[in-house]
């Protein structure tokens, strides 16, 4: 490999508002066609735009997380163009004065190893609207309609310098760039709905040369897989283009999911000119150092400090660690549970990962608001600590709460569960177990340590999962041996 890519991504974040970012109107998605709208995001005139307090709360909160100066001073511009899905034929943005630049986001590109993505600039701006398309019995276009529901949800654009290498570079910085978002709370992040849209844009060039390459922009990538293939796809094309003694034209390229490859959309010479002018009808942006504080103030513990944290109070490997803290909800439940505990928290670890994250995983469900409460948990891990239950039992039991919403204490008494502990009754098994398995035992006494295995696995089988394990194990031993 000669050549090396380099990288930057454009991203769309829909801010989960109440309301459009400069009018009253309802953001909720599905509602019916055109019936979330009102003469200010129609565009009508005389209306006038007033800026929403919240949108600007959430993006001065973004900027901050990903390490953004905040500037005091910023201002509202039209971004001139003509489309359907855009009443005003216009879009407020913001151009040469954004909210705020000169962040960095932190991607772990290989187990210890970290590498900052610099961020060039975060802006807040509308979204437009949407066209719906109908097409014909013969897949050819017929109707197309227009539903301006979403036509001035706030968006912000968080635009990263050229720092990225690789596509994978580019899937991580997008997922730990979704991580702080949905910790923060301020979007759903949902590729595939739109509400986290990425645009990317990548040349390649020597390795070792500073100047960068000629850059296309790829569009239309709603997953993070899509988003790796396209990079991958287009990485390797212009690399065989420049081979090949020709140059890479600066273009729009589309991804397509089928072929899993970019296809021209447009050139440079069809790009647009904007005619970025500022908004008269919006007054300029001006943010004191007091809303600043309050909302550094107000912001959560992000991923970063959370994992370091994590290891240093709760001793866990960096496994559990990730996945504990992948999810701000799953952290929550883990500490919750933890301090009712008490116990060895790498257990209690084990498990939240190994058990209860299956049946959430599965039913993609709300850990927090699930029947396994972090307080019937705990009972559960009790009853096995005391010898009550064993560890075979309290898995059944895990799933028949979270299933049920009943009390651990009553489902073990209900079914007959309490451990056997119980040593003539264990003896009794034992030796039902070796008079089965006569061949077994007599392999045990030659040395065969496996035996006992073996030997243990027909007592818990005769008590039904029952039987304390460590008393089986010791009766067993002391009886072979005998
Ligand atoms: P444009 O004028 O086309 O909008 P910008 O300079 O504003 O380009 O950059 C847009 C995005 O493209 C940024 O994320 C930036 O990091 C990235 N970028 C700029 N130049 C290159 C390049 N030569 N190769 C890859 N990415 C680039
Ligand atoms: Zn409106
Ligand atoms: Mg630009």
């Amino acid at each position: 490999m000669d050549y090396e890519a380099v990288i930057g991504l454009e991203v769309h974040v829909q801010l989960k508002t109440e309301t459009k970012l400069f009018c009253n109107c309802s953001t909720k998605f599905g509602a019916e066609p055109n019936t979330q709208t009102c003469p200010v995001c129609l565009g009508l005139p005389g209306s006038l735009p007033v800026l929403n307090k919240r949108a600007l709360e959430f993006a001065i909160k973004v900027a901050v997380a990903l390490n953004c100066k905040i500037n005091k001073y910023s201002k509202f511009d039209r971004k001139n163009y003509f489309y359907p899905d855009l009443p005003k034929n216009y879009q407020i943005s913001q151009y040469d004065r954004p909210l705020s630049s000169n962040g960095y986001l932190e991607i772990e590109v290989e187990e210890g190893t970290k590498k900052r993505i610099g961020i060039t600039r975060i802006h807040m701006e509308e979204d437009a609207g949407k066209l719906v398309h109908s097409i014909d019995d013969l897949q050819k276009a017929k109707e197309s309609y227009v539903d301006y529901n979403r036509t001035g949800t706030p968006l912000i654009e968080i635009v990263s310098e050229p720092d990225i290498r690789t596509a994978q570079q580019a899937s991580l910085y997008l997922k730990t760039l979704r991580q702080i978002l949905m910790y923060l709370d301020v979007s759903d992040c949902n590729m595939e709905e739109g509400s986290l849209r990425c645009d990317a844009n990548v040349s390649v060039r020597k390795i070792g040369e500073e100047k960068f390459g000629t850059k296309t922009e790829l569009k239309n990538m709603n997953s993070f897989k899509f988003v790796e293939k396209a990079l991958e796809y287009e990485i390797d094309r212009q690399i065989k283009v420049i081979k090949r003694g020709e140059k890479v034209i600066q273009e729009t390229r589309l991804f397509d999911p089928q072929s899993s490859k970019t296809i021209p959309m447009r050139t440079k010479e069809e790009a647009h000119d904007y005619r970025y002018f500022p908004d008269p009808d919006l007054v300029p942006l001006v943010i004191s150092e007091n809303m600043i504080e309050a909302i550094i103030s107000s912001l959560p513990e992000l991923p970063k400090r959370k994992k370091e944290r994590f290891k240093t109070e709760f001793g866990l490997n960096d496994y559990d660690i990730k996945i504990l803290t992948s999810d701000r909800n799953i952290a929550d439940y883990f500490e919750n549970t933890a301090k009712l505990y008490r116990g060895d928290p790498k257990k209690l670890a084990n498990w939240i990962i190994s058990e209860l994250l299956f049946f959430i995983n599965r039913d993609n469900a709300d850990i927090n608001k699930c029947n396994l409460t972090p307080e019937r948990l705990v009972q559960i891990l009790r009853l096995i600590d005391e010898d009550k239950i064993s560890g075979k039992i309290g898995k059944e039991v895990v799933k028949e709460v979270y299933e049920t919403g009943k009390e651990p204490e009553e489902i073990v008494k209900e079914r007959g569960l309490v451990q056997i502990t119980d040593v003539a009754e264990i003896e009794r098994l034992i030796e039902e177990a070796i008079k089965e398995n006569q061949e077994t035992a007599f392999d045990f006494k030659k040395g065969k340590d496996k035996a006992l295995g073996f030997l243990v696995g027909v007592v818990m089988k005769k008590s039904k999962g029952k039987a304390n394990p460590r008393l089986v194990n010791e009766i067993l031993v002391k009886k072979l041996k005998a």
